[in-house]
């Protein structure tokens, strides 16, 4: 994210407000929160749409103390709010502990990850979001309230995953596990036919399974896989019988070097070292892409990929690399995965909106009728209205929103449209 009045991660929004607030103290953020007539929180700005502008006051966490409190015997972590997944998984893994999963980017803050319902892939994994057992707020009068999942059941399920539109989020308290150890292997070559055939055989073939094509052909190109290191010092991987080894360390798009990319070829190693695709101590300023992705019932996912392998052609131009996740259910109101074992089919753009969105249009009609959920925080076209169909519990977010903002000093344009109009 850049400094003062700033654009996204991408570079491809510039933010409305002409600078970025950074608060040193809890009293300070208050204070700021209570004196706007509107308020929208940053995180690290990792989003490829307007979700995080506000034409009033943009204010970014970064500045309070970032403290990451582990409770060992409770096994849970309290995270301020502008805590970045790098740092937290470190200070967890110190403490002999782990998050269930991880995105693909560690450098993302915690707040705004959960705010969008952000996810990592694997069968039995639900989204970041899922590890949440309590959130802290700021709300519109400045006043502090703390959303718990064992007390305030119903209201907890809406304020997780809430698009920054309840208030500004000063601290999660987080569910871990113990740390583990996980050996990521890669394989190459997995036809589209054979994973139709076997896509649920496929998908829980190892902790975490992400599937890489440029839609050049119907064919995955590689298959990441990280394993639970469970199977003995010399593991040759999991059984997959559906695609070869690859010979040597691989980046997702192909071509690109894999200097950046977690260890492969089944070294053992810390659960945060291996379940995002990218190493923490690389930290890429900005990026040359924009992003897509859309979560489906799992149910749907040979048919929608199917039906995005017959725009292959439409796609390979303006496409770097698609690729497939599975996310479990959760029950959390606007996740992506809300209500249904879910696969997610993600896209990484050239950084070019205008070649970019009519490809996104067509894509979005191939993939009409299968349910489909946008990423919240990325790039798509889907209406208004459609897109507030396709959430059963959007109704009851719209009513705890009104009742903790009744003014709509969280609601940007960007949300007001998504969530009101149409
Ligand atoms: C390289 C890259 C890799 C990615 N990989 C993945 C991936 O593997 N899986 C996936 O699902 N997504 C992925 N994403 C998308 C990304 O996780 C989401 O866009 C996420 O929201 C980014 O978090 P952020 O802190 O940058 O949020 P921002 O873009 O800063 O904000 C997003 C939203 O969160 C809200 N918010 C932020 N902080 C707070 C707070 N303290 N209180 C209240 N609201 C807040 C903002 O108001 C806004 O609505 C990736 C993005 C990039 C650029």
């Amino acid at each position: 994210m850049a400094d003062g009045a700033g654009s996204n991660w991408a570079g491809n929004i510039v933010f409305s407000a002409g600078r970025v607030h950074r608060p040193a103290t809890r009293e300070e953020l208050r204070a700021l929160v209570a004196g706007s007539s509107r308020v929208r929180a940053l995180g690290s700005g990792h989003s490829f749409n307007r979700i995080a502008d506000t034409d009033g006051a943009l204010v970014s966490l970064a500045g309070l103390p970032g403290t990451v409190d582990v409770d060992s015997a409770a096994a849970t972590v309290r995270v301020a709010g502008g805590v970045r997944y790098a740092e937290l998984a470190r200070r967890v893994d110190a403490h002999g502990l782990a998050l269930h999963t991880m995105a693909s980017l560690p450098h993302i803050s915690v707040a705004g990850s959960v705010a969008t319902g952000t996810h990592g892939s694997g069968d039995t994994s639900g989204s970041l979001a899922t590890a949440v057992r309590a959130v802290e707020l700021i709300t519109a009068d400045g006043d502090s309230l703390t959303l718990d999942r064992e007390r305030d059941g119903e209201r907890f399920a809406g304020s997780v995953v809430a698009l920054g539109a309840l208030g500004v989020v000063t601290s999660l308290t987080l569910d871990l596990v113990p740390a583990f150890d996980v050996r990521q292997f890669v394989r190459t070559g997995l036809s589209l036919d054979v994973l139709a055939e076997h896509f649920d055989a496929i998908t829980s073939a190892a902790y975490s399974v992400s599937l890489f094509t440029d839609w050049s052909a119907p064919r995955f190109g590689q298959v990441w896989l990280k394993c639970l290191d469970d199977s003995g010092p010399d593991s040759a991987g999991p059984d997959f019988p559906w695609a070869g080894p690859a010979d040597g360390p691989m980046h997702p798009v192909p071509g690109m070097s894999a200097v950046h990319c977690t260890e492969q070829g089944g070294v053992p190693g810390p659960w945060h070292a291996r379940l995002p695709h990218f190493r923490a101590e690389f930290t890429p300023s900005n990026g040359e892409e924009l992003q897509s992705e859309y979560l489906l019932p799992r149910r749907h996912a040979v048919a929608a990929l199917r039906a995005v392998a017959a725009l292959g052609p439409v796609l390979a131009p303006v496409l770097q690399v698609c690729e497939v996740r599975t996310v479990a259910a959760d029950d959390l109101w606007l996740s992506p995965a809300e209500g249904r074992d879910t696969v997610a089919l993600h896209f990484t753009w050239v950084k070019d909106t205008a070649s970019v969105v009519p490809v996104i249009a067509r894509l979005e009609a191939a993939l009409d009728g299968l349910d489909a959920r946008p990423h919240w925080g990325k790039v798509f076209t889907t209406e208004p209205a459609e897109l507030r169909g396709r959430y059963p519990r959007m109704a009851d977010f719209l009513k705890l929103r009104d009742s903790l903002d009744p003014a709509g000093k969280f609601t940007n344009n960007f949300l007001r449209r998504l969530l009101y109009e149409g």
